[in-house]
């Protein structure tokens, strides 16, 4: 590979030169989305963060194979691993099969991702079809001591993996002063410490989701569904682990301990965290009222909303903050991406009608270089975007007679802002490529009745009426004039 990414490991806290373990296939997990609500922001830039990777790594060679989950058990919290699952209790009022609940949230996710043109992942397991993996892992760790059975559930034991391990590496969090500090907690009595978590719970009677195993009819811990399908399709050792750092205590730090005690090393090298989005300087909440889903930034029906925004707005916005920096989402914030995403997809159309002269004034050839150096600096896709807007500005110039470019130099221009900026950075005209769509519909049923004409000329009654009767079957309203034809839907 000739481009050197340095990532920012939050194992070591801090940049590391960039080596898979294999040559060129990469191996990444991601957690993804837990499916009992609608996709909001907090589900929108883990996944354009690691979609910038995944696109990145492809660009510069790499295979990649990414895993990226879909949590459809259900838990009450992502930090409480007891209580009647979310999924279970919708269901159970509202009278509906978990997996319907969990399939409908799946599709509204699935289709918001679409629409922030976040790639899909190369495999998207889903925790309820692993339960035998996960089961196979408890089992592991209790071979090796390090969980505990009590009341049909299994805990994992802290205090004893960290006797040999530590417990708190990912987190930095001292486990001493966890384990003094930690007491019991009402209803966890069967726990030995309030510190260990649950690998399988047992169900309580109101719990619908359930599965058989050794223990008890239950369900896993949270934290075991990324440990088994991570290991099942990436290998007990794999390169990135990625997520939001809302997730790095506990689900993270479980995580390793869970691979640790299973196959005596941890499986991930490098962790990689984005940092979290506020709104209007705020923590975003469903008790704040600032909670705005996907779709309500799409359509603008939202109160805090002064009008609709793309969901390229939204994906440009995104990427304007350094993935490690916070981000805050206000409407002026979004409307100054919105005119800043329009800058540059005005110049990027621009460039193909640009003169061309024998010599360039303006330089761009450091400009590709800058642009990986960006890339390459831990995704510092902020750098990458003032870049491209040096060259929007040399677009610009040229178009308006100022600089000139040679024919080389034009050509270098497009390149860079096709890798770039709609490759790597993932943006795409959105109004473009629906005029772009219609443009070639239009055209193709032009051509067809242009067939139907000439096998009329041709008294080829049967085709003329076939190509006819099938249109007006689609919706199409023909009619018949002096110059041909004319139509529509
Ligand atoms: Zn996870």
């Amino acid at each position: 590979m000739e481009q050197k990414l340095t990532i920012f490991n939050t194992l070591h806290r801090e940049k590391e030169i960039f080596q898979p373990l294999h040559p060129s296939l990469v191996g990444m997990y991601v957690c993804g989305p837990t499916v009992y609500g609608d996709p909001h922001l907090g589900h929108a830039r883990p996944a354009i963060t690691f979609d910038l990777l995944f696109r990145y790594l492809q660009f510069i060679g790499y295979k990649v194979r990414y895993v990226r989950n879909i949590t459809d058990v259900g838990h009450l919290e992502h930090d409480a691993d007891e209580g009647e699952d979310k999924i279970a209790k919708k269901a159970r009022l509202e009278q509906l099969e978990p997996m319907e609940i969990a399939q409908y949230y799946t599709n509204r996710y699935h289709k918001a991702m679409e629409a922030l043109n976040v790639l899909p992942p190369s495999i998207e397991p889903h925790a309820s079809g692993h339960i035998p993996e996960q089961i196979e892992l408890v089992e592991k760790i209790l071979e090796h001591g390090y969980a505990y059975e009590s009341e049909g559930s299994v805990y994992f034991d802290v205090e004893k993996y960290n006797g040999k391990h530590h417990y708190g590496v990912l987190s930095h969090r001292n486990i001493d002063e966890l384990l003094e500090t930690t007491r019991d907690l009402d209803g966890q009595q069967e726990k030995r410490r309030s510190v260990d978590f649950a690998l399988w719970k047992k169900a309580s009677p109101e719990h619908i989701m359930r599965w058989r195993s050794p223990w008890s009819n239950g369900f896993p811990g949270w934290h075991l569904e990324c440990s088994a399908m991570s290991t099942k399709y990436l290998g007990a050792e794999f390169d990135i682990h990625g997520g939001g750092m809302d997730l790095l205590f506990p689900h993270h730090e479980c995580e390793i301990a869970q691979n640790t005690a299973a196959n005596g090393k941890p499986a991930v090298r490098y962790w990689m965290h984005n940092n979290m989005i506020t709104v209007n300087g705020q923590k975003m909440g469903k008790s704040l009222g600032n909670f705005i889903n996907l779709e309500e930034f799409f359509t603008g029906d939202h109160p805090l909303l002064t009008q609709a925004y793309s969901p390229m707005t939204i994906r440009f916005f995104i990427l304007q903050s350094h993935y490690r920096s916070t981000v805050d989402f206000s409407n002026e914030a979004l409307q100054a991406s919105e005119k800043g995403l329009k800058r540059l997809l005005e110049a990027a159309s621009l460039i193909d009608k640009l003169p061309t002269a024998s010599a360039s004034i303006s330089d761009i050839t450091s400009l590709r270089q800058k642009c990986f150096d960006a890339l390459n600096d831990d995704l510092n896709s902020p750098v990458l975007i003032a870049h491209l807007f040096e060259a929007a500005r040399i677009v610009n110039s040229v178009s308006g007679g100022k600089e000139t470019l040679t024919e080389t130099d034009k050509a270098e221009l497009k390149s860079i802002f096709d890798d770039f900026f709609f490759n790597i950075l993932g943006i795409k005209d959105e109004s473009a490529s629906d005029d772009a769509n219609y443009a070639a519909f239009a055209k193709a049923v032009d051509m067809l009745l242009d067939m139907r004409l000439e096998a009329k000329r041709n008294k080829d009654w049967a085709t003329s009426d076939k190509i006819r009767n099938e249109l007006t079957a689609l919706g199409f309203e023909i009619k018949d004039t002096k110059e041909g034809f004319e139509w529509r839907i």
